[in-house]
C-alpha cells in the first residue's frame, strides 16, 4: 500500500521535538494568543517576505476574514476558479458575495488571466487566484488586471507555502494572502490552522480584530467578528515544522522530477508543466490520463493511493446551483476534471515506491485501453 500522503513518516523525523514543545505549552498555562502565536507570526512574515502575518484557525477562515477585512459583502462579485477546493468559493458566500467562476489554463490548472476581464462587471470587487497544487498563478497578468479595474486581490496560497513567482513568494503580490495548516498541506499542523499575509498595517489591525470578535481592546466590540484564533499548541507545533518546510519542499520537487523521468516517453500521461520563472512546491503531483475513472479504480485495487482533486468542479456543486452554470460553461475546467489524477506525493516517499506507482499506473492505463475497445 502506497498512500497519497503519510504523516507517520514525518512524525518519526520531528516527533520528539514537537512533543517537547507541546509539553512546554501545556505546562505554561497559556493557551490562547500567547508567545508562540506571536513568534510564529513574526517568523512566517520573515519567511514569506511580507510585513505582517495574522494566525487564524483555518485556511477557510483566512479567506473569509480576508474578504471581510477588504469590506467585500452583499451585492459584490468575486472572480475565482471552479477548479479548487470548495473553501475558496465558500468564503465568498460566507460574506454574502457572489462567486464568479472563470475558466482555467489547461496546462497549469490555474485561473486563465486572459479570461478574467470578460467576467468583470460593475459589481466586481476582487479576484481570488488559487495557486493550485503549489503551482504559482501568473501574478503579473492578474495584478495588472486588478490595477486596471481597481480590484482587490486575495491569493489562495493554501497549497503553496514556499512557492515562488519570479523569485518572490506567493502571498506577497495581492492585498492579502491566505494559507492553510491543515495536516496534509506542505506545512501542516496536528489539527487545524491558517494564516493571512498582509503588508498594510491598517488591514493587519482589521484582521486581528476580526479573528477575535471584532475587538481591538478587550470587551470593546467594534464590529461583527468571529472566533478564529490559532491556539498556542498548534503554533508551537508549526514553529518546529516551519524550520523544515524548505527541505520538504525541495524533496517534493525531487520526487516530481523523478516521476517526470519515469513517465517520459509515455504519450498517455501528461505530466505537470511549470511556468517559466516559478518554483512549484508540488503540494500535489497531478497528471492527466485517459480512462481516468477506470484507472483510478484499478490503482486503488492495486494499493496505490491516488486521489482526484477535484472530482466535481465548483460550478456543478449543489451549493452553487443557484449560479445556474450548466454543462459547457467552463469547458477547460470540465475537461480537466475528467482526466486529472494526483499520485502519492510527500517528502518521505522513496524512489522504490515511485517506481511501483509509475509501473502500476502505466500498466493500468494499458489494461483500461484493452477493456475500453471490447
Ligand atoms: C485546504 C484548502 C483550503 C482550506 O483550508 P482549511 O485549513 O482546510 O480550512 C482552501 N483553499 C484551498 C485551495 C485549499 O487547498
Amino acid at each position: 500500500m502506497i498512500p497519497i500522503f503519510n504523516s507517520k513518516r514525518q512524525y518519526d523525523q520531528i516527533g520528539a521535538e514537537v512533543e517537547q514543545k507541546v509539553c512546554e505549552v501545556l505546562r505554561s498555562g497559556c493557551y490562547i494568543l500567547g508567545p508562540n502565536v506571536k513568534a510564529l507570526e513574526e517568523e512566517l512574515a520573515k519567511y514569506i517576505g511580507c510585513n505582517y502575518t495574522v494566525a487564524l484557525n483555518s485556511g477557510t477562515d483566512a479567506l473569509h476574514v480576508a474578504l471581510r477585512a477588504l469590506d467585500i459583502g452583499a451585492g459584490d462579485e468575486v472572480i475565482t476558479t471552479a477548479f479548487t477546493f470548495v473553501a475558496t468559493a465558500e468564503a465568498i458566500g460566507m460574506v454574502g458575495a457572489k462567486p464568479v467562476f472563470v475558466d482555467i489554463d489547461p496546462d497549469t490548472f490555474n485561473i486563465d488571466p486572459s479570461k478574467i476581464e470578460e467576467a468583470i462587471t460593475p459589481n466586481t470587487k476582487a479576484i481570488i487566484p488559487v495557486h493550485l497544487y503549489g503551482q504559482p498563478c501568473d501574478m503579473d497578468a492578474i495584478m495588472a488586471i486588478a490595477k486596471r479595474h481597481n480590484l482587490k486581490v486575495v491569493e489562495d496560497c493554501c497549497q503553496a507555502i514556499g512557492s515562488l513567482y519570479k523569485g518572490k513568494m506567493v502571498g506577497t503580490f495581492g492585498d492579502i494572502g491566505c494559507y492553510s495548516f491543515y495536516p496534509t498541506k506542505n506545512l501542516g499542523t496536528m489539527g487545524d490552522g491558517g494564516l493571512c499575509t498582509v503588508n498594510d498595517e491598517k488591514l493587519k489591525d482589521r484582521l486581528i480584530a476580526l479573528r477575535n470578535h471584532g475587538s481591538m481592546v478587550r470587551y470593546h466590540n467594534d464590529e461583527l467578528g468571529l472566533n478564529s484564533r490559532l491556539d498556542e499548541i498548534q503554533a508551537a507545533i508549526l514553529r518546529v515544522k516551519a524550520r523544515y518546510v524548505d527541505e520538504w519542499n525541495s524533496k517534493r520537487r525531487q520526487k516530481a522530477a523523478y516521476y517526470n523521468k519515469l513517465f517520459a516517453g509515455c504519450s498517455d500521461i501528461q505530466t505537470p508543466k511549470e511556468l517559466d520563472n516559478t518554483y512549484c512546491v508540488y503540494h500535489q503531483y497531478t497528471v492527466k490520463i485517459p480512462n481516468r475513472d477506470e484507472v483510478h479504480k484499478m490503482l486503488t485495487e492495486n494499493g496505490i493511493g491516488a486521489m482526484l482533486y477535484y472530482p466535481i468542479p465548483l460550478h456543478f456543486q449543489k451549493v452553487n446551483a443557484w449560479l445556474g452554470m450548466g454543462k459547457g460553461s467552463l469547458p477547460v475546467t470540465e475537461k480537466n476534471t475528467e482526466c486529472v489524477i494526483s499520485l502519492p506525493m510527500f517528502p518521505e516517499l522513496t524512489s522504490e515506491e515511485q517506481e511501483i506507482v509509475a509501473k502500476t499506473l502505466i500498466s493500468c492505463i494499458e489494461k483500461s485501453k484493452s477493456t475500453a475497445c471490447c
